[in-house]
């Protein structure tokens, strides 16, 4: 949409084929409904604090219906303002699935009709894995169902324990479903700060989600209790709903890459330079379908590039080296920069200071609200390679002090009392 926009206010001539809704994994069955649940589920914990703040709430009760009416009508709303701002930049928008014919020509399935271009983006994002070998995987939910849902469940089981299913699995505990995370690793959330994944996990298991580490799903079987997953140590759950969140493929398949000489990697990702070129002439890829960083403000960041370097001949910056990093849950993670782990092996000399203290949410209540705050910093220069942290509100935290850490800002300036860490000696 951004590429469209922007090549569309350069003069260029652009159509764009949709073949689902406008907006994108983001708007219609990710970051933003999800945030939408995600406030919802925090409501409960709030009202929970509240008691101690004077306040009553009398027969509270949730209902999911509601909430999921007011979401869609959020998310409809949001569709017809981005339809309407592609209309007003001078975009033709095509309600249909396209796939690429070679030679510069795309076909619109809708019609069958056939459509040249001078240029041609590829941004069809990715889409969750569920086509293993897994027995009874047709009877598990992808987030793109979870979406859909019109009642809730009362006993869930999330296999994977990447970020879309830990915010799942949270927001459902704290909205009341019983639920149960399967994942392979020791921890959750593979690739962030070890100290992080462990305080997570153990607030996880705190607030009553129950976490299954070492464990894969083997089979799946509808009973009359509902359904029974099968796990790899052979014991079994009994559940009303599976979802699968373990990873999303490039959305390729069936594109018509190979026939118009567009490579792909191993993992169904187009591959492509710096100037988001493709293998093909004239062809281009942004975002997800890239498998480089599935985040929306890269994809965003990366279709303005594309159409401001190709169309306005405004070569901008290349992407971003630094990405903060927020996960959804409760409470909520978020980073920007290195791990210990990685700035150990980076740096010749780190220190790491780590800090963990009691958030005033619950103190009345006697709530247990904790906070953990990690810096990371190159120890000669002075400056930070990275900012670990997890609890109530450090999503905002990570990006003021982010942009304060590329300023160069001090240890000294942010939050005492630390504690520092030796860390592990550097690699090699
Ligand atoms: C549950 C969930 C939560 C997420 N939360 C966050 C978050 O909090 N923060 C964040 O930064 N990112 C989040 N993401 C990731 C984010 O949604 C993606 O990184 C982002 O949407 C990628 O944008 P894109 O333009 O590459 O692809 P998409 O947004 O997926 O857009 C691709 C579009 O192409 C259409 N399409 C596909 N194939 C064709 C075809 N052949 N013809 C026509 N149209 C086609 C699709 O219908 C889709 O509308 C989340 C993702 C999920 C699934």
């Amino acid at each position: 949409m951004r590429a469209a926009r922007v090549a569309a206010t350069q003069g260029a001539k652009v159509l764009l084929a949709e073949e689902s809704r406008v907006g994108g994994t983001c708007v219609i069955r990710g970051c933003v409904p999800k945030k939408l649940m995600v406030l919802a589920s925090r409501v409960g914990m709030e009202m929970q604090d509240g008691r101690g703040f004077g306040w009553t709430f009398d027969a509270a009760r949730f209902s999911w219906p509601d909430l999921k009416s007011n979401v869609d009508t959020e998310l409809d709303r949001l569709e017809h303002a981005y339809a309407t701002a592609l209309s007003r930049a001078g975009v033709h928008t095509e309600a249909s699935r396209a796939e690429l014919l070679g030679g510069g020509c795309v076909k619109l399935c809708s019609t069958g009709e056939r459509i040249s271009g001078e240029r041609i983006l590829v941004a069809t994002g990715a889409t969750p894995i569920n086509d293993d070998d897994l027995i009874g995987r047709s009877l598990c939910a992808t987030s793109d169902d979870f979406f859909n849902w019109t009642t809730q469940p009362r006993r869930v089981v999330v296999q994977g324990a990447g970020y879309i299913a830990l915010e799942l699995a949270c927001l459902l505990a704290r909205l009341g479903s019983e639920v149960s995370v399967v994942f392979r690793a020791d921890h959750i959330l593979r690739g962030f700060d070890q100290e992080l994944r462990e305080h997570l996990q153990a607030e996880l298991a705190a607030a009553g989600i129950r976490l299954v580490p070492r464990a894969t799903l083997t089979a799946i079987r509808r009973d009359g209790q509902g359904l029974s997953a099968t796990l790899s140590d052979a014991s079994v759950i009994t559940t009303d709903a599976i979802i699968r969140a373990i990873g999303r493929r490039p959305n390729t398949r069936g594109l018509g890459l190979a026939r118009a000489g567009v490579t792909t990697d191993d993992r169904d990702a187009i591959v492509v330079g710096d100037d988001f070129q493709t293998s093909a002439r004239g062809l281009y890829a942004v975002g997800d379908v890239t498998n480089r960083i599935q985040l929306t403000p890269m994809a965003i960041r990366e279709g303005h590039v594309f159409a401001e370097t190709v169309f306005a001949g405004r070569a901008r910056s290349a992407l971003p080296s630094i990405v903060p990093t927020a996960v959804f849950t409760t409470p909520e993670l978020a980073t920007v920069g290195q791990t210990e782990a990685e700035a150990v092996a980076w740096h010749e000399h780190v220190d790491v200071y780590s800090t963990q203290f009691s958030t005033h949410e619950g103190d009345l209540e006697r709530a247990r609200r904790q906070m953990l705050h990690e810096a990371d910093r190159q120890a000669r220069r002075r400056s930070h390679t990275g900012r670990p942290s997890c609890g109530s509100g450090c999503r905002r935290m990570i990006q003021v002090t982010g942009r304060r850490d590329h300023h160069g800002a001090r240890k000294a300036i942010l939050t005492p009392p630390w504690r520092y860490t030796q860390p592990a000696p550097r690699n090699g």
